[in-house]
């Protein structure tokens, strides 16, 4: 970046600062002028991508003027790049982004607008573009790829598992990532999605979904996903995964135990798996939903052992018929995750695992770092907001 240079993406930025939102919303209306097909590629209700937009842009123009910082900024636009292949975004549409992204600085900058003063930004929206665009080209496999329901029940009134058998070859991805998601209930929406079974050559998937409160997507898997309906899944993303040089702490809160009993399955069919202490929680007993496939692996596994946590002691009305969680043979202690786990004994040379609700995430991280756990071994994917 040139010393003329730094000043002018300085200002720009502070001039956005002032209304990021309507920025966007002009720079988008620019876009879709030029390119109306794509609109119909976006979601109807675009305020979190414009918020995922303008909180990009302000980092690019915070970060290249800078000294440092440009490697993470690079490899930041390249995922972006190979996050939006899944919306059909063409070469086309980058050069249309960064003529508008240049079009709507010249107007916000009015009277300061000169020719160095458009040769800056030009230079800056067109790398920007051109490392998404970059990124998108050199991605390999295919944007999108689909798997059809087989199979789908019901374990209580708010959670579904849900079997796919994939229609499309399966690009490479490792037990304990997740996928992004669309089903055809909620054509525009992508979710993530943790798939609970290592990926496997016949292309079989599963997922376990709890239906969020006023939640669209996951509502709908749990209402009204049906086998024959045909599931798009685009990048798998995460870190989680098993170094096996060392024993293994996991702490699972309800549906985050889909990752990490992908991982078990996966660690059940190798040689060398470590010792590995799973604390699986949730609110009510009858909501340990899947004991009994934790029994069978802790059966037949002797390096697994599993721990089930649970906040209150009985089961409400509505958790029906559920077995009592104690005839799976696993101890219970009542309490959160996270506590009962960082209690339990010494984790402080594990590498530990987490996976849940936010809220979960950070408590357990809270308490195992007090436990003497350094921040650095622990792993967990981001969190759902
Ligand atoms: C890495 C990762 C992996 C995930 N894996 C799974 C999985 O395997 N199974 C699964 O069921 N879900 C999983 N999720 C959550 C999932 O991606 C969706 O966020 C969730 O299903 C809600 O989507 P929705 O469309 O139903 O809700 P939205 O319509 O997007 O949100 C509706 C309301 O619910 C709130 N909300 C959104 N998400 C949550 C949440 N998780 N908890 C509480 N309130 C929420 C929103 O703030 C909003 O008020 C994962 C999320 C992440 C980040």
């Amino acid at each position: 970046m040139s010393e003329t240079g730094q000043p002018v993406l300085h200002r720009l930025r502070e001039l956005i600062e002032a209304d990021p939102d309507g920025f966007a919303r002009k720079v988008f209306a620019r876009l879709f002028g030029a390119s109306p097909a794509l609109r119909d590629m976006f979601p109807a209700h675009l305020s979190h991508l414009r918020e995922a937009f303008t909180q990009v842009l302000d980092h690019v123009l915070e970060v290249l003027p800078a000294d440092d910082g440009h490697d993470d900024l690079i490899e930041l636009l390249a995922q972006l790049g190979r996050d939006h292949r899944k919306y059909g975004v063409t070469d086309k549409h980058y050069d249309q982004m960064a003529q508008a992204l240049v079009t709507e600085s010249a107007a916000l900058m009015g009277t300061e607008w000169t020719q160095e003063t458009a040769e800056t930004v030009a230079q800056a929206m067109l790398l920007t573009t051109g490392v998404m665009r970059g990124a998108a080209q050199s991605a390999p496999g295919p944007a999108t790829w689909r798997a059809r329901v087989v199979q789908k029940f019901i374990i209580n009134r708010e959670r579904a598992v849900v079997r796919l058998a994939a229609v499309d070859p399966v690009p490479a991805f490792h037990a304990g990532q997740y996928l992004e998601t669309r089903i055809p209930q909620w054509p525009y929406q992508w979710r993530n999605l943790s798939p609970a079974i290592p990926p496997n050559e016949a292309g079989e998937l599963e997922f376990h979904v709890r239906a969020v409160p006023g939640g669209h997507v996951s509502t709908a898997i749990v209402k009204e996903t049906a086998p024959g309906d045909v599931w798009t899944f685009a990048q798998a993303h995460g870190t989680l995964h098993v170094d096996p040089d060392r024993p293994v702490l996991m702490v699972a809160g309800g549906s985050g135990l889909a990752p990490l009993r992908a991982l078990l399955l996966d660690m059940a069919q190798r040689a060398d798996s470590p010792a590995t202490h799973l604390f699986y929680g949730a609110r009510f007993p009858g909501e340990l939903y899947d004991l009994a496939v934790l029994r069978e692996l802790a059966t037949t596994n002797p390096w697994l052992k599993v721990t089930a946590v649970v906040d209150e002691a009985a089961d409400p009305w509505w958790i029906d018929g559920a077995p009592a969680p104690a005839q799976w043979g696993f101890e219970i202690a009542r309490g959160k995750v996270g506590d009962i786990a960082a209690r339990y004994g010494d984790w402080s040379d594990r590498q530990v695992l987490i996976a849940g609700p936010a809220d979960m995430i950070s408590s357990t991280k809270l308490r195992l770092r007090l436990a003497g756990v350094p921040s650095d071994r622990m792993r967990h994917d981001p969190v759902h907001h």
